[in-house]
């Protein structure tokens, strides 16, 4: 995406990373956009170029109520003119259900609501040919991006990793992001993925690399996918104050808590040279930020 933005890399000094000796840096993909979680832009990237390489009338995709990836398509697409489409899990909700579809249909995306049944079907070969039908020659992008394109396109957040670092730390979905860099990285860095999920660690399986440079953390979940209790909501309100950084209640957040967490009980290394990404994911916290005073 060629946004005119400064993505920076800043130094945190947590007590807890500088007892340890421990650098811990962090790559701040969240400026990118007020709005937009930093990692979909770069997932949709190559996406909005296969669309414009084409004939295609306007992008469709997937999510749900409170989805990232929506409301970082429906931005991306404003900003290219390009017309689009939003297939929503829950044929109950409407445009004005919260803040995050009010914000898709404020940036011009067409949303369509379907049963949790129907939603099933998001991958079927089938239900895109309906999809089709209805709405004409449209670009199918899956949910959250995540696909071949979405991959390569988030390989090159490694272009903005300035220094070798031991150790990437990041929060994992779908995982696309993860191995997207883990396609790049130096083979000398080990990327760390917090899981916001619980099981985390069956989704493992699922991942497809040819490198083994990656492990998966899933001890901090708080309970599963956008769960939280009040601990990880003090966390996130205190690292604000801290360092001027806002956390997302999803997924920074839980990876933050657990990365310090662990550095504290000694998994790290000390001179160990770490590079956290915030991933952004603000957009998600339109329902908390009462709580978190940001
Ligand atoms: C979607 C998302 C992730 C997870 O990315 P995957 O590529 O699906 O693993 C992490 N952080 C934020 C803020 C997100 O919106």
């Amino acid at each position: 995406m060629d946004i005119n933005v400064s993505i920076v890399t800043q130094t945190l000094a947590v007590p807890i990373a500088i007892e340890n000796k421990i650098q811990l840096d962090m790559l701040r993909l969240d400026t990118l956009h007020p709005h937009v979680s930093g990692n979909k832009w770069f997932k949709l990237k190559e996406q909005i170029k296969a669309f414009n390489k084409n004939d295609y009338k306007a992008i469709l995709t997937f999510g749900g109520a409170y989805s990232n990836h929506l409301s970082a398509a429906a931005a991306a697409c404003n900003y290219y003119n390009i017309p689009c489409l939003g297939i929503v899990r829950g044929a109950e909700l409407s445009h004005n259900s919260n803040a995050t579809l009010q914000f898709c249909i404020d940036q011009g995306m067409q949303l369509h609501f379907i049963s949790r049944e129907k939603y099933k079907e998001k991958d079927s070969a089938s239900f895109h040919t309906d999809l089709k039908q209805k709405f004409g020659n449209v670009f199918i992008i899956p949910e959250g991006g995540n696909n071949i394109l979405g991959r390569l396109g988030v390989a090159s957040i490694y272009s903005y990793i300035q220094l070798n670092y031991d150790y990437i730390v990041l929060s994992v979905g779908s995982g696309t992001t993860l191995l997207g860099l883990s396609d790049s990285v130096d083979p000398t860095t080990k990327i760390v993925g917090y899981i916001p999920m619980k099981a985390g660690g069956n989704y493992a399986n699922q991942y497809v690399t040819k490198n083994t440079n990656w492990q998966l953390i899933d001890a901090y979940h708080f309970g599963g996918f956008g769960k939280y209790n009040d601990t990880l909501v003090q966390f996130i309100k205190s690292f604000y104050q801290s360092y001027n950084i806002p956390l997302d209640i999803i997924y920074t957040g839980k990876m933050m808590y657990g990365l310090l967490n662990d550095i504290g009980l000694g998994k790290y290394p000390s001179n160990a040279k770490i590079l956290c990404i915030h991933t952004g994911g603000l957009q998600g916290n339109a329902s908390v930020s009462d709580k978190l005073g940001f």
